[in-house]
């Protein structure tokens, strides 16, 4: 069968049924190494002049079914597993960026990610210019001779500012510049940024892909139709000793991007996913979909909820009618706006402390995807290593709450926020 449709693809692709097994689930190829047959063997796999199998760090079987099956959700040619969201932003943009080099990315980030491009990456000399991502002229007059790739999120945290992709995709194309996109909120069951002409896609796995808070990973996806040229990308086109004197385009074709990701920073940087995560996010993977659609019903019955509730002062998701953004919603994310979203207590600061301190259900947790629903103030956790001034900049605001809204029944996680609302209003004596 030639096509295959997404959740198919989900349980299927990647996997050949072992053989001499048979095994019908996905073995867990729990090594670190595999026997050579001979030493020119081994020392064609060295230059990446054979495929298979060398050393974990840089691939593993059972990885290497995940990366297949998720590249293909995205609309991918080949995708590389790493031990952690964080891990996957680095790689993919140090594969592009080097010392001298700048990125451009839109502000309205992960904490984490926000960390990395202001204070990080800077020590190793690469520059990130912030931009306000609605801004579109604004993220052009960014681009320079420099730059060498833009970055945004389909859903920006914890702002949820959808990132106009199509717009954003024409810009950096316009300067011979890929496109970078985290695509962790929307998963590829509600948006696939590849086919909107980004050009890289990356995942913190641990969130909804995981979907059970068990197990940290990350990805990084290529779309494979990117064409690197000089001067932006001499290190793709140029021939390179290690992979015996080809560039990285000669040897790997539309696979080019990842093959460097892997074989340079993959193996020299360690951050590689273990065979066991990647063996869970494949079980994650097979009931991805049916996990997101029930996640955007609860997000979208909690949103509503929340918006008619005399002690909430406002409610952010992406699908209310009062969202400006509701064209771009209904582009990128036809199927919902996924589970994760924000809204603002009355009594501010102290209110959602005390709201917090009072949930029973919802989990106070540093989390996003998780089957259970979490709750999380970010002024004073997940954004606060970042100014004040950058919180702003990122949507954070001091009274703003963020939720993500779990599987459990719907009528329960009702109930925990009204006696939450309850108990803060009191605490703050906040009247209605
Ligand atoms: C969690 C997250 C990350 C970082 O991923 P880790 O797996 O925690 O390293 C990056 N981007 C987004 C949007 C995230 O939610």
């Amino acid at each position: 069968m030639t096509h295959l449709n997404q959740e198919t693809i989900a349980l299927h692709t990647g996997q050949t049924v072992d053989p001499i097994t048979k095994s019908r689930a996905v073995p867990l190829y729990q090594t670190t190494s595999y026997v050579f047959d001979d030493t020119e063997h081994a020392a064609s796999l060295f230059k990446l002049q054979a495929s298979g199998y060398l050393y974990s760090r840089n691939a593993n079987p059972t990885n290497a079914v995940f990366e297949e099956r998720l590249a293909a959700l995205e609309d991918g040619v080949a995708g590389f597993a790493v031990s952690s969201g964080q891990a996957a932003i680095l790689i993919a943009i140090l594969t592009l960026a080097q010392a001298g080099e700048e990125i451009v990315a839109t502000n309205a980030l992960y904490g984490g990610t926000y960390t990395l491009f202001s204070k990080t990456l800077p020590r190793f000399g690469v520059t990130v210019r912030f931009v306000e991502g609605t801004n579109l002229q604004e993220v052009e007059a960014a681009i320079n001779e420099k730059t060498r790739a833009v970055f945004t999120e389909t859903i920006g945290n914890p702002s949820l500012q959808i990132a106009d992709i199509e717009a954003l995709a024409t810009i950096a194309h316009r300067h011979d510049v890929p496109l970078v996109v985290d695509n962790t909120f929307a998963t590829p069951y509600l948006s696939k940024p590849l086919t909107f002409g980004a050009d890289i896609v990356v995942h913190s796995t641990t969130k909804f892909i995981g979907g059970h808070g068990t197990s940290l990973g990350g990805a990084i996806i290529d779309g494979g139709t990117f064409e690197w040229k000089a001067p932006r990308f001499k290190t793709f086109i140029e021939p390179n000793e290690l992979i015996g004197d080809r560039s990285f385009v000669e040897a790997a074709g539309e696979k080019a991007f990842i093959t460097k990701a892997r074989f340079e920073l993959g193996h020299d940087l360690g951050a590689t996913l273990s065979p066991f995560n990647a063996w869970l996010f494949i079980q994650g993977l097979e009931s991805l979909a049916v996990r997101v659609r029930q996640h955007v019903v609860n997000a979208q019955a909690v949103a509503e909820f929340l918006v008619q509730h005399d002690q909430v002062e406002w409610v952010n998701y992406p699908t209310l009618p009062e969202n400006n953004q509701l064209h771009l919603v209904e582009k990128y994310l036809p199927k919902g706006a996924g589970s994760i979203f924000s809204f603002g207590i009355k009594g501010g600061l102290e209110a959602a402390k005390a709201f917090i301190n009072n949930v029973e259900l919802l989990s106070h947790v540093a989390n996003v995807g998780d089957s259970k629903s979490l709750v999380i103030h970010p002024a004073s956790t997940s954004h606060s290593r970042l100014t004040a001034e950058q919180q702003l900049a990122s949507g954070v605001t001091p009274g703003l709450i963020r939720l993500s809204i779990g599987l459990e029944d719907i009528e329960d996680i009702k109930n925990d926020l009204t006696q939450a609302l309850q108990k803060a209003t009191n605490a703050v004596g906040v009247l209605k």
